[in-house]
């Protein structure tokens, strides 16, 4: 899941100094688990924005805000205000707010932060666990990331610095080089600890990165 977070109202309203009339738009999937763009949230936001002047012409929660498609078919269901707003607000991720804005002619402005690809521990509880590095090791280290939980991504085992099992960086967090070891010893693969791994081949997260499905014969393994 995408953890995305509301940006301050301040800098939202900043977005918004020559704009008047106001469409919002949200998101059905990450961003409404995240409460930061479902329906709840985009009513609170209308009261805030109408309290500080503005007119909220329309909003919408799209089912999914990355997906072109649906976005426009959940668009068309409010195309009179989009016509008539000076601006839209995406309280989506990144990815939803980009995807609003290439379908529309006026500024999209994104009311989230959008933080990291996480994993719901428990309801309002997220925590990061992949940073997509596009050439996953978790094979070899347990199931457990080393490029995103430990604190200088260290691909090699532990550097040394830990303190009573929590990282020497943020001390707040386990060291994901002991919950490797342990993880892995529970497993009885202990040995893959001594299995190097080659640097990572950063060429394969030269930005923006795609995936085209047709071309590839379809995702899944032959
Ligand atoms: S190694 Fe970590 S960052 Fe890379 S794909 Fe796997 S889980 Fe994601
Ligand atoms: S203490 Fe552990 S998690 Fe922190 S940087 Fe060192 S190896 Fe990584």
């Amino acid at each position: 899941m995408i953890i995305s977070q509301n940006k301050p109202f301040e800098e939202i309203l900043g977005f918004l100094k020559n704009s008047e009339k106001i469409v919002l738009t949200g998101c059905g999937e990450c961003a409404s688990a995240c409460n930061s763009g479902g329906e709840a949230e985009l009513i609170a936001i209308k009261a805030k924005l109408e309290d500080a002047g503005k007119q909220v012409l329309a909003f919408i929660v799209p089912e999914t805000s990355c997906n072109y498609l649906l976005v426009r078919r959940d668009l068309k269901k409010i195309k009179e205000s989009i016509d008539e707003a000076d601006a839209i607000v995406s309280f989506a991720c990144g990815d939803g707010v980009q995807t609003v804005a290439k379908q529309v002619k006026i500024p999209v402005y994104p009311g989230n932060n959008t933080l990291f690809i996480g994993e719901v521990e428990r309801v309002g509880i997220f925590s990061e666990a992949c940073r997509a590095c596009g050439d996953c090791v978790l094979g070899l280290t347990g199931g457990i990331c080393p490029v995103t939980r430990c604190a200088k991504s260290l691909l090699n085992g532990p550097c040394g610095g830990a303190k009573e099992g929590k990282c020497e960086v943020n001390p707040e967090n386990d060291c994901a080089w002991i919950l490797i070891y342990e993880k892995l010893k529970e497993l009885d693969q202990v040995y893959k600890l001594t299995e190097i791994r080659e640097p990572k081949d950063f060429s394969k997260i030269a930005y923006p990165r795609t995936l085209n499905l047709r071309n590839s014969g379809g995702g899944a393994i032959k």
